[in-house]
């Protein structure tokens, strides 16, 4: 058999990120992956009818395109090309409107009424340094390269997203666009730093979009893994790693996996009170995940909706607040605030001509069993009645079927562990890529910066692998 100096377990986006930073040291690598198919989170499948592909994880990348990493990568040589919807996100609101998150700051300041003046005062200094930003955000807990560029951003990123509006906005419409970019968090609203991710989102939205890719997110862990093999890097689908004694030929192993499989796989390695800090690490709530292949486009009142990628279906800051609080106390709001994506209206390779498809989850509590199609399907309704008309087909992932799938997906959690303060700056502990046993690391989401797709992780983790080598400089 072949050896490998460097083994990663994982073919995720950051699994992917580790074996092209060692591949371009000059290490031999192997990506073992367990499922049949490579690309973690960023796959596709034909999950309802012929012909209809879906995003079976991500959909939508701001982060993809926030990247360093990616961005100094030659994905477009390797069949990446990014499609931008002309606006963003709608939120639509139950008045038959919607505001929409489009490129122009100005044109999204128009949308906001009396807010604007305010919407732009928060954004505009955000806007303009988010090359800046994006790379201290993208990165490991550290002293802000940029300090200027992060003071503007951490006066109101370490707020809660539900007083931060509150105080920042008068008017329904800009508090309810800042709520439903909030929820990404998956914080309570309530909590501390939620506003954080309502600012990254909204400052990518306006500095380089929210792209979608051609022919679906798989088309992103195609390009990284077609540049991996002109590096001589190896792939192997259908190989799940059970034991670290399964890759001890190799020098280095990268794992792009959570906490809880780490220690699975590798918890006879570490001292009691490494082990001890792995079982403390928190998942937080999970996801419940549908697709539909449609007869047409979604009929949405609002027809604005038309003109984003993402939609955001919650109505007001209040609402969205209530059913995400309502999922950290392990209840399921009868109304769920849903993020809906739309690729097919700017792709038309996912959909038979004529025909779409729609994504789409809500929050629930991690490893819920409930029913959630009724209430997904009612929201979707309420902003656009006669939705359930256009259904063609659907598909439906609980969290056990996500974790089924993908076994990172721990109860439905989708961004490899929570995403409070506590488990920013000790991801998953204070070693953060690094683990007592000489040679593993950890390279998956639950280590900084976390959840998305953006391939941080995986470059960070194979940066310091290289470094306690001696294969590069501390840089
Ligand atoms: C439904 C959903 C929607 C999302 N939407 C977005 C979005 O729109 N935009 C965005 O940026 N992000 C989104 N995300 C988050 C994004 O997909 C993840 O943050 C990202 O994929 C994390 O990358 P990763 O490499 O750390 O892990 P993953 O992508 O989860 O990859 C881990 C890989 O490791 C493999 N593996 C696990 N255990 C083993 C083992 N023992 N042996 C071998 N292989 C193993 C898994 O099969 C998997 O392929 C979404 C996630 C989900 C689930």
């Amino acid at each position: 058999m072949q050896r490998y100096e460097a083994t990663v377990v994982g073919s995720g986006p950051n699994g992917l990120a580790a074996a092209i930073e060692l591949a371009r040291a000059g290490l031999s690598v192997l990506v073992m992956e367990a499922q049949a198919t490579m690309g973690g989170g960023a796959q596709c499948r034909e999950f309802t009818l012929p012909g209809f592909v879906h995003d079976v994880c991500s959909a939508v990348h701001p982060l993809a395109v926030s990247s360093p990493f990616f961005s100094r990568l030659p994905l477009r040589e390797h069949g990446l090309e990014w499609i931008d919807p002309p606006a963003a996100l709608a939120h639509p609101l139950d008045d038959g409107t919607a505001v929409l998150l489009q490129p122009s700051l100005q044109a999204t300041c128009d949308s906001l009424g009396a807010d604007g003046a305010a919407y732009r005062k928060l954004m505009q200094p955000l806007v303009e340094r988010w090359p800046l930003l994006a790379r201290d955000l993208l990165a490991p807990p550290r002293f802000p390269r940029h300090p200027w560029a992060w003071a503007r951003f951490g006066w109101i990123a370490w707020r809660d997203a539900k007083s931060a509006a509150e105080s920042l906005f008068r008017g329904e419409r800009a508090r309810a666009l800042f709520a439903g970019l909030a929820a990404h968090s998956m914080l309570p609203l309530e909590q501390k730093p939620s506003a954080a991710f309502a600012l990254v989102l909204a400052a990518a939205a306006h500095a380089v979009g929210w792209p979608i890719p051609r022919g679906g997110s798989g088309q992103i862990a195609s390009a990284l893994a077609g540049y991996l093999q002109l590096l001589g890097g190896q792939i192997q689908t259908g190989a799940r790693v059970d034991s670290i004694d399964q890759i001890s030929g190799s020098a280095l192993a990268l794992l792009d996996v959570t906490p809880r499989q780490l220690l699975a796989i590798a918890g006879q390695r570490f001292p009691e009170p490494f082990r001890r800090s792995l079982t403390r690490y928190r998942y937080g709530p999970g996801i419940y995940k549908m697709d539909w292949a449609l007869d047409g486009p979604i009929p949405w009142r609002a027809s604005e909706c038309a003109t984003a990628g993402t939609v955001h279906l919650g109505g007001s800051l209040e609402e969205i607040a209530r059913s995400e609080s309502a999922v950290w106390r392990n209840e399921v709001n009868a109304r769920p605030f849903v993020i809906l994506a739309q690729p097919s209206l700017f792709d038309p390779s996912r959909a038979p001509e004529g025909k779409h498809t729609a994504w789409a989850y809500c929050h629930v509590p991690n490893g819920f069993h409930g029913p959630m199609v009724e209430a997904i399907e009612g929201q979707i309704e309420r902003f656009a009645p006669g939705f359930r008309q256009r259904a063609l087909a659907r598909h439906m992932m609980s969290p056990k079927d996500l974790e089924r799938h993908n076994a990172n997906l721990v109860g439905g959690s989708i961004n490899g562990g929570v995403h409070d303060f506590r488990q920013m700056l000790l991801r998953p502990t204070y070693r953060l890529y690094s683990t007592p046993a000489k040679g593993l690391y950890l390279c998956s989401s639950s280590t900084p910066p976390g959840g998305g797709v953006h391939g941080m992780c995986g470059y960070y983790a194979a940066r310091r692998a290289l470094r306690d080598r001696g294969l590069m400089s501390s840089r």
